[in-house]
């Protein structure tokens, strides 16, 4: 287990941290991502799917869990933001499935201190925290 810390002192550098980590990332991967609110997971996963190839707008999920984005001919990244759920255990198993597995790279947000017992195979955590202003710090654990 390899743990990394970045501080970052705008939303680009915190981009260029996503853009680094989606070069370790292979067909089926999952990368969790913490923090609060306006800590950064979004900003963070845009930089990664833009560099997996993924040319349309990465926005926050606000009507679904998540989104899907074509990135080249056989892959598709996955943003699901389920920081507003609890946990999975009382949701459809179902709803996970369309976001997750082959031919799939998977960003998931999280709150601060979720257990997150379902995505136990992540490939990359990532927690990020407020340090004043526009600066943030970002731990990556790898495996
Ligand atoms: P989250 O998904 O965690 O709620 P967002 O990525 O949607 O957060 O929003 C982060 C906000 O903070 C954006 O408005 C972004 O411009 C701003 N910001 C300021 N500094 C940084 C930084 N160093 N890294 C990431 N975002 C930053
Ligand atoms: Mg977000």
């Amino acid at each position: 287990m390899a743990v990394r810390i970045v501080d970052t002192s705008d939303p680009a550098e915190t981009e260029s941290l996503g853009a680094e980590l989606a070069g370790s990332l292979r067909d089926g991967d999952v990368v969790l991502v913490r923090g609060e609110l306006g800590s950064g997971k979004t900003t963070l996963v845009r930089g990664a799917a833009r560099a997996l190839g993924v040319t349309d707008c990465v926005t926050s999920p606000s009507f679904s869990i998540g989104h899907r984005y074509r990135a080249g001919d056989r892959l598709t990244v996955s943003h699901l933001d389920l920081y507003r759920l609890a946990g999975l255990e009382q949701e459809d198993p179902a709803l996970l499935a369309d976001y997750l597995g082959a031919g799939r790279i998977a960003f998931v947000e999280w709150p601060p201190d979720a257990a997150a017992h379902e995505l136990s195979g992540a490939r990359l955590r990532v927690s990020l925290t407020h340090r004043g202003e526009d600066r943030r710090r970002i731990e990556v654990v790898d495996g």
